[in-house]
């Protein structure tokens, strides 16, 4: 059995523990012969980890990756490949896709570069690596061929990609090309950096046939004062400019976001002008959460804590006015057109669950269809009847 592991803060680490702890039972009871931890928990804490699982049988760190399948066939014990992370996604890997067969995400880059000071993923992953463009675009073509229609970019920045190859590589350059491979309907992107949210980016995403009106920007906060403390290398006035530029430039587009609340040192003041920032932005879709002091990170040794009780106040304040603000931009989009990508039928229900570009697997909300004919992985118009806080309901208007 291979438990493959989380561990940037503290409640992903318990999580994989608790994991582990149900693998490790499964062995005693003779139904597994080999318990196999894999991923970033072992990268973390290669030292203090066979002493506290002294029964799992090989602990492998990231490199090892391509050699999965010979370690759990093979004899070997221990530590494995916990060297520095170098190890990268290559479209000559055999994949399995453990999402509906419609869809697939398909990885940028390995690592960041950008540490943000609360943030442990650059020592755990290690500096950006970015996987040559051709070895991208070949996997993506072998996706297309396997009937994969909708294509989700993913990176710890995916704005950050190409950087390190410095030959010119980039995200919009890549765009362009992704754009260019048959099969493939609607190209997503998700953790796009705002710093890297440029004139040539936007752009791209404007003019590029596949790439959805869609783009997840993660703010994590709009006071000067905190982004600088975090790291960020942007500061609030930037980041709106982009925004309502990348608004101006493509009106359809929807936008998601994560903030982080409670950094320390957030007065009253800093978290009223994310308030503001967030009215004025009117995110499509917002995730918030409250910031977690992590072992190792350089913001656990700041001046001026926030108390739990006050991050989770503001946490609910800020998802409390986000969810006026995704009503009233669903109820504007009543009676409008979109095309809807089907996912699945809900026998229980009775609802087909579609989605919008602007609705992305599994983070955003959906659109629901009350039918039972639909093909999943099929595209569809549909018109919008109604509209739910964060889902809306749409018919048919025509078959594709
Ligand atoms: S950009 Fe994201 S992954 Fe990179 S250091 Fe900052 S928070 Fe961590």
């Amino acid at each position: 059995m291979v438990v493959n592991t989380c561990a940037f803060i503290r409640p992903a680490v318990e999580e994989a523990e608790n994991a582990i702890r149900e693998a490790l039972a499964w062995k005693a009871a003779g139904r597994v012969r080999r318990v196999i931890v894999a991923g970033c928990l072992p990268q973390r804490f290669p030292d203090s980890l066979p002493g506290q699982f002294p029964d799992v049988d090989v602990f492998l760190g990231l490199n090892s990756f391509s050699r999965i399948a010979e370690i759990v066939r093979g004899k070997e014990t221990g530590l494995v490949d916990l060297g520095s992370p170098t190890w990268l996604p290559d479209h000559r890997l055999p994949r399995v896709i453990s999402t509906p067969p419609f869809r697939a995400y398909l990885k940028l880059a390995e690592g960041c570069s950008n540490h943000c000071r609360y943030c442990l993923i650059p020592k755990i992953r290690g500096e950006l690596r970015s996987r040559p463009p051709d070895s991208i675009i070949r996997e993506a073509r072998r996706l297309a061929r396997q009937g994969v229609k909708e294509l989700t970019l993913i990176a710890q920045d995916t704005t950050a990609y190409g950087n390190d190859l410095k030959d010119g590589t980039s995200l919009s350059r890549l765009l362009k090309n992704l754009d260019r491979v048959r099969g493939v309907e609607w190209i997503r992107v998700l953790y796009a950096h705002p710093r890297g949210l440029t004139e040539e980016l936007i752009e791209t995403l404007a003019k590029a046939e596949k790439v959805v009106s869609y783009l997840d920007v993660p703010v994590q906060h709009a006071s000067d004062r905190i982004l600088k403390a975090m790291g960020r290398g942007a500061n609030g006035k930037e980041i709106r400019r982009r925004l309502l530029k990348l608004r101006r430039r493509i009106p359809a587009i929807a936008l998601r976001t994560t903030f982080m609340v409670g950094f320390p040192g957030e007065t009253g003041k800093d978290f009223r002008e994310l308030l503001d920032f967030v009215r004025e932005v009117e995110f499509d879709h917002l995730g918030a959460f409250g910031y977690f002091p992590e072992a190792g990170t350089e913001a656990v040794r700041l001046p001026g804590q926030v108390p739990e009780k006050l991050k989770e106040e503001r946490k609910a304040e800020l998802l409390s006015l986000q969810a006026q603000i995704s009503r009233a931009r669903n109820k504007s989009r009543i009676g409008r057109e979109y095309e809807v990508l089907i996912e699945v039928f809900d026998p229980d229900q009775k609802v087909t669950v579609a989605r919008t570009p602007g609705q992305a697997p599994e983070i955003d909300g959906i659109t629901k269809i009350y039918r039972g004919d639909l093909v999943p992985g099929s595209f569809h118009r549909v018109k919008i009847l109604d509209a739910l806080v964060y889902d809306l309901v749409g018919e048919i208007i025509e078959e594709k």
